[in-house]
């Protein structure tokens, strides 16, 4: 079984810090609630917070709505922002956007509560899989349609701690 490389470190490094220069400059002046959606966008946010020059807190979710490697439809809060985001501006951070299912249950999630923005970056994004509508603000890399590993993605569990995103080519 080989991961091979899709995304090297180089070039994920190169557009973190693009993509944290674009987020300073529109949120010029403004505080931030960085909303990171566990457990795969926990190596992007993290990078990616300190390519701000913003005022930011910083908050977690964890949601589950997959198994194996397929959206189950069905989304699951395990845990839930511990902050009040009403008059905020919420910045969703996920790892990948695949069917569409979490980020735009979860955008709907977060409109209602009344916040003074929500919008959402995403390191990687699988056109080829969209089913829901989903609008991102922040794109990293668009990819076709591999299931990928590594940079906080895994397969079962495993390859989180690969720095490059890998294409998972063994049997799933
Ligand atoms: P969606 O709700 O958009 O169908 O799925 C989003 C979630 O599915 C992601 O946050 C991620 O956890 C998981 N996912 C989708 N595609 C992949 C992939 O290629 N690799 C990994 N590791 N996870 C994926």
């Amino acid at each position: 079984m080989s991961y091979p490389e899709l995304i090297s470190r180089e070039e994920i490094r190169k557009r973190v810090e693009e993509l944290g220069q674009q987020i300073t400059k529109d949120y010029a002046g403004e505080e931030l609630v960085v909303v990171g959606v566990l457990k795969g966008s926990f190596v992007f946010c993290a990078d990616l917070i300190r390519e701000l020059n913003l005022p930011v807190h910083l908050e977690f979710m964890s949601v589950s709505s997959y198994e194996g490697t397929e959206s189950t439809g069905n989304l699951k809060i395990n845990l839930d922002i511990s902050t009040n985001v009403e008059g905020k501006n919420v910045l969703l951070v996920e790892d990948i956007v695949d069917t569409g299912f979490t980020i735009s249950t979860l955008s709907k999630l977060f409109k209602n509560k009344n916040p003074k923005s929500v919008k959402l970056a995403t390191l990687l994004y699988k056109p080829a899989r969209l089913e829901h509508k989903v609008d991102i603000d922040y794109l990293a890399f668009e990819i076709e349609d591999h299931f990928v590993i590594g940079y906080g993605l895994d397969f079962n569990g495993r390859f989180r701690e690969l720095p490059y995103v890998g294409i998972y080519d063994g049997e799933v």
